[in-house]
């Protein structure tokens, strides 16, 4: 917390200084709250000097009561049932790998209405304790209530860790979270590992030309979000039931602000979702035109595939935008991927070298794409393509 000296006059400058309403003023001296995150901006402000920032070191908040790596679970509907998004089991997975190395407990936050009949596969991924917010005034995800549910618990429990899936409903709730407990937050996670005890969350930083290990060694929570199909579904204690513990929170009566009139459901069919797709056949600028993109959307069609593209080919215009694969773009974990005319720079890669088969097709032996590649076809591959296709139709 911020530092303030007899110095002070009671002259009040500091308090509207504070962009975090830390700082108040009693009996005509400053007072500073734990909401002060220790930015600094209120120090240049006081006329008197009377405020400074704690030497470097002895801020150390006792950070030993924070134990638990925490996943919130996202339960999704797709207009005909409501299911837990599998993005949940993947960070479920990973948790698991980091609650062994931390000693701590493996947990799962799962806020809903009529949510136990998700229990028993949500315990299968190495889940020791499931925390529930199970009522009717769940049913829906609203923001407020969603963030108000997730503090309390955070705030009665103390994990040390907490992950969120990168979906829409993740990327709206954590930094809300976040915010509230002043800890930080790292989006769109591509490794997590542990170090001396700290979570270590990889991401790619400064136009993904160099990847970053981030780590909050001096805050709780560490919280990050990590995009789907990043991590691999590992069920690692079948058949085990993990602890329940079901809680009640009420809803804040502010969460009545935002109200959901009407909800579409995206048409798109399982197989042309390119995240959920099992056959992804992805074209680059290599595909020069809508003549080499056909090509690919033959074969989608024929092997029951999604069609996605690079970035550059997205710039050409052969393929639109929300097919885009890669950093900036979807990230794919297909049973097999077909990488067309594209040369694999690493922001390619990073969203679907998680495939299980990737076959490349260029006409440069030397292309990086090789390096990921079970299979590699060097040659052009608007021959290639038509020889294959023919194959296929035998
Ligand atoms: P190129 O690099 O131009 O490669 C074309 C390849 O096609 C070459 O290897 C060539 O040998 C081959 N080829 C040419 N003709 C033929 C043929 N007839 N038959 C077979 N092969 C042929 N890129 C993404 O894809 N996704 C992202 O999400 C993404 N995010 C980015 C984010 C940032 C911040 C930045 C800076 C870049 C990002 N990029 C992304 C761009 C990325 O760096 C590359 O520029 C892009 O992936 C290149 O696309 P490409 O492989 O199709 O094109
Ligand atoms: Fe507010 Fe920042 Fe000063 Fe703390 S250091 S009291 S958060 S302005
Ligand atoms: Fe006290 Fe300085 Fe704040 Fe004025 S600006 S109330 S003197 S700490």
């Amino acid at each position: 917390m911020i530092q303030i000296s007899e110095k002070c006059v009671g002259c009040g400058k500091c308090v509207s200084a504070c962009p975090f309403g830390a700082l108040s003023l009693s009996n005509r001296k400053a007072v500073a709250s734990a909401a002060c995150t220790l930015c600094g901006s209120c120090v240049s402000v006081c006329p008197m000097g009377a405020l400074s920032l704690p030497a470097t070191g002895a801020v150390k908040k006792d950070l030993s009561s924070y134990k638990g790596v925490w996943v919130f679970v996202e339960i999704g509907n797709n207009g005909r049932t409501s299911f837990v998004r599998p993005v949940g089991y993947e960070l479920l997975s990973k948790g698991r790998e980091l609650a062994t190395q931390l000693g701590e407990e493996l947990c799962a936050v799962i806020i809903g209405s009529n949510i136990s009949g998700y229990f028993a596969e949500i315990s299968q991924y190495g889940t020791d304790k499931i925390y529930a917010v199970d009522s009717p005034a769940y049913q829906q995800y609203n923001t407020l209530a969603y963030a108000n549910a997730m503090i309390t618990l955070i705030r009665k429990y103390n994990p040390s860790v907490v992950l969120f899936p990168s979906t829409y409903v993740g990327r709206d709730l954590s930094p809300r979270i976040s915010s509230e407990l002043f800890v930080g937050l790292t989006a769109d996670c591509t490794g997590l590992s542990v170090k001396q005890g700290n979570l270590i969350q990889t991401r790619p930083a400064f136009g993904g030309n160099i990847m970053a290990d981030i780590k909050c060694p001096d805050y709780r929570p560490q919280m990050a979000t990590v995009r789907p199909n990043v991590f691999k579904k590992v069920v690692t204690t079948p058949g085990r039931m993990a602890a329940v513990v079901n809680e009640t929170v009420s809803v804040p009566v502010k969460a009545g602000t935002v109200r959901v009139l009407e909800t579409h459901f995206d048409p798109v069919s399982a197989k042309d979702k390119l995240d959920e797709a099992p056959v992804v056949i992805a074209g680059g600028r290599g595909m020069k035109d809508k003549a080499g993109f056909d090509l690919l959307e033959n074969l989608a069609a024929r092997l029951g595939g999604a069609v996605g593209a690079s970035r550059a080919a997205i710039d050409l215009g052969l393929k639109e935008k929300e097919k885009q694969i890669g950093q900036s773009g979807v990230t794919v974990a297909s049973k097999l991927y077909v990488a067309c005319g594209i040369s694999g720079a690493v922001q390619h890669i990073v969203g679907m070298e998680h495939s299980e088969v990737i076959i490349g097709i260029n006409k440069d032996a030397n292309a990086p794409i090789f390096n990921v590649c079970k299979y590699g076809l060097v040659g052009d591959a608007k021959q290639i393509l038509p020889y294959i296709l023919e194959g296929l139709e035998k």
